[in-house]
């Protein structure tokens, strides 16, 4: 092994004078913001079953410099319940205690704390109070990821009067919990957007017809949170604007000097909450900036926003006052203080893959690729910054550069161990060089640039790429720890969700691999069949790229729709799009029997009807095999390893079992501390939030 890299140290601990305005204090009605950092509320999949989870969460990013940090959507009354998704609750005194411990850790760093109110209206069903929801016309659920039977319950005057008292208490516990910001929540669908649309809002008495009547129940709780919160805490309302929808800013208007601050967002939640593959940095800044202009309160607004210099420039612009975060503070919780102590290059930046909200939205809590302490701060007690620095160090021989061992290796250097990483490649990354380069994934290159930066840094890690290891050449270096993080395999097999074997004959000359395709791409022009029984990115992007090179592509799945679990990352629907106006044809429904002389050979999941489809390649996206030659081989050498001087063999990332590249970098997170603690495993992901039990 030759050692080509030369860490250096490098610790700026000096602002660029150019980032100052980022960290002015700016008065939000009666409350100060200590800067322009501000966490929107955002879903954490913790909620009010999770309040450990929860509060520990929110006060690492109110440590790593957040002026504000608000909770997720928080329902005012029964009647807005959003189980099976983990949301928040002001109903009783129990709540405000929860709140409670959420709001303290907040304060303890000097950062303000907000609350988000809620009204659900028809997105929701109720599944768990079991109450009907309360909507403005009798109708179905509105929420179109899942179509739950049932209606709302078409409100009339009483019902108004009701939500108004309900919002009044919520706005009071609010204030006994002590938060400092208290929010009117006008947007994403729930009830008080559905009141401003004239489609859905069909009433004929004052709160229906012409736009004054339609935003009049939103002033009504603007005033009502006013005269609770009594100059005790600000008052603020997210609201979307568009530029495709002029009526947007009248209602604006109509509004537009009555909070304390605006959460401004616009009415596309795919453009909101865009997934990188199709959106980009500060994609709000037209929308938002046409608002500004006509109120005099502060605003904040998202935008993926990661670069202090775009920052700068929203603010300089005067397009917002205060830089609103969700994903980029899930990322990196210590983000504003990086830029105020000018360590920009440790910033890890968000890539945009939508793997946190994904998982708040199948009711869990929130993971995140670039930042495998998310959701861990309670249970595991990990944190975004901090290692603890080992008692005893250790010789650590990582093998393998993609997440996995990119992320053990940073991990185990942080702790003091000394480390060798191994990697055959010339260049380090793993599957995240190849996957960065398909179609809309180039953001996902940080993942391992920023891990080489951290590893750079460390002198206790030396990096050996062009390194093929063996178990000849592990044991002859005697590293007491081995790590192995040599990765998966696309199969060339049909064995995937939709069936247990293979195609029940294959022409190996027309099956290739989705690695080997991507690594040596066919230069002749050529007819291709992806088979995607994997329902994430790679299908649709796999289809892409070689519809970029010029093939012609189709893309079978035997779902109803490409791209099923885009559904939580918030891609399926421009994923499908994107692909059809790409020219591929898409065959839903089907699996591939059979490949043989130039055919594919279909069956429809539903009916067996057969088709057939002529192609030259067909590219099975099933499974993933785990490559563990070198892990299975030192195995079988026990003894030997032991006299020479091994310790303890590992298998992590996807060589212990394929999965997205969260899991990966996690796994390596995981494995490095396990290296110190090995009871970790079981005892710590054991804990959870027990029901108190009176
Ligand atoms: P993960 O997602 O688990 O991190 P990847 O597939 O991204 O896995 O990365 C695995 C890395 O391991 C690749 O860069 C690959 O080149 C490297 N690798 C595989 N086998 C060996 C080996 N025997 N010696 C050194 N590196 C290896
Ligand atoms: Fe960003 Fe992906 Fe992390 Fe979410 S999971 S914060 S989108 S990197």
């Amino acid at each position: 092994m030759t050692n080509k890299w030369q860490p250096e140290a490098m610790c700026k601990n000096m602002r660029d004078p150019r980032h100052d305005i980022l960290f002015e204090p700016i008065n939000i009605g009666p409350v100060t913001s200590k800067n322009r950092f501000y966490q929107v509320p955002h879903c954490s999949g913790m909620g009010w079953r999770r309040p450990n989870t929860l509060a520990a969460m929110r006060g690492v990013k109110a440590e790593g410099g957040w002026g504000v940090v608000n909770t997720e959507y928080c329902s005012i009354h029964p009647t807005s319940d959003n189980d099976a998704f983990p949301y928040c609750a002001l109903w009783d005194n129990e709540d405000i205690i929860s709140h409670r411990k959420m709001t303290d850790e907040v304060h303890k760093h000097g950062a303000l704390a907000g609350v988000e109110l809620w009204i659900g209206g028809s997105l929701i069903v109720n599944l768990g109070t079991r109450l009907p929801p309360l909507g403005l016309r009798n109708h179905p659920q509105q929420d179109t990821s899942v179509y739950h039977p049932g209606q709302t319950r078409c409100m009339d005057k009483n019902d108004i009067k009701n939500i108004r008292k309900w919002h009044r208490d919520a706005a009071k516990r609010a204030l006994e919990a002590g938060f400092d910001i208290v929010y009117v929540y006008a947007t994403h669908g729930y009830l008080l957007s559905e009141f401003l649309n004239p489609e859905t809002n069909i009433r004929s008495d004052e709160y229906g017809g012409p736009l004054e009547n339609r935003v009049r129940f939103i002033k009504e709780l603007i005033e009502d949170t006013r005269e609770i919160v009594d100059g005790k805490a600000a008052v603020a309302t997210r609201f979307s604007v568009g530029l495709n929808d002029s009526e947007s800013y009248d209602a604006f208007a109509l509004l537009a000097d009555l909070p304390d601050l605006w959460d401004l967002t616009v009415p596309d939640y795919s453009v909101e909450m865009g997934n990188s593959r199709f959106i980009k940095e500060a994609a709000l800044k037209d929308s938002v900036l046409k608002a500004r202009q006509l109120t005099s309160k502060p605003v904040v607004s998202v935008g993926r926003l990661t670069s202090p210099d775009t920052m700068v420039q929203l603010l300089r612009e005067n397009v917002q006052d205060l830089i609103g975060a969700a994903r980029p503070s899930i990322a990196d919780p210590f983000l504003p203080n990086k830029i105020s102590t000018g360590n920009l290059e440790d910033i890890r930046e968000c890539i945009g893959c939508n793997v946190c909200y994904a998982h708040d939205s199948l009711g869990v809590p929130i993971r995140c690729t670039q930042n495998p302490t998310m959701g861990e701060e309670w249970r595991n007690g990990w944190h975004p910054e901090k290692i603890l620095t080992t008692k005893k160090r250790k010789r650590v021989l990582v093998i393998g550069s993609g997440p996995a061992g990119l992320e053990a290796s940073r991990v185990l250097g942080e702790m003091g161990h000394k480390v060798a990483l191994a990697e055959k490649s010339r260049e380090l990354g793993g599957r995240i060089i190849t996957e960065a380069k398909l179609p809309g994934l180039s953001e996902w290159i940080r993942v391992r640039d920023w891990r080489i930066t951290q590893i750079n840094k460390c002198q206790n890690i030396e990096v050996f790429p062009e390194s093929f290891m063996t178990s000849e050449s592990v044991l002859e270096l005697g590293y007491e720890n081995v790590v192995i993080a040599t990765g998966a395999r696309w199969a060339k097999d049909s064995i995937g969700r939709h069936s247990n074997c293979d195609f029940r004959e294959a022409d190996i000359g027309m099956i290739i691999s989705g690695d080997e395709v991507l690594e040596k791409p066919v230069k002749s022009k050529s007819k291709f069949v992806v088979y995607d029984d994997d329902h994430y990115y790679f299908g649709s992007v796999l289809a892409l790229e070689l519809k970029r090179q010029g093939h012609q592509v189709t893309l079978v799945c035997p779902a109803g729709r490409i791209c099923s679990w885009g559904e939580f990352t918030d891609e399926q629907t421009r994923s499908n799009t994107e692909v059809i106006q790409a020219g591929i044809k898409v065959i839903n429904n089907y699996k591939i029997e059979a490949v043989t002389n130039g055919i594919a050979e279909l069956s429809c999941v539903f009916s067996g009807e057969t088709k057939e489809i002529f192609c030259d390649f067909v590219i099975p996206i099933t499974r993933k095999i785990p490559v563990t030659d070198l892990y299975d081989d030192l195995c079988s050498k026990k003894q030997e390893f032991r006299d020479n001087g091994i310790e303890k063999i590992m298998k992590i990332g996807d060589a212990e079992a394929p999965s997205i590249i969260a899991a990966a970098v996690h796994s390596g997170y995981r494995s490095a501390i396990e290296i110190d603690n090995p009871a970790s495993k079981a005892l710590n992901f054991a804990k959870r939030e027990h029901p108190l039990i009176k």
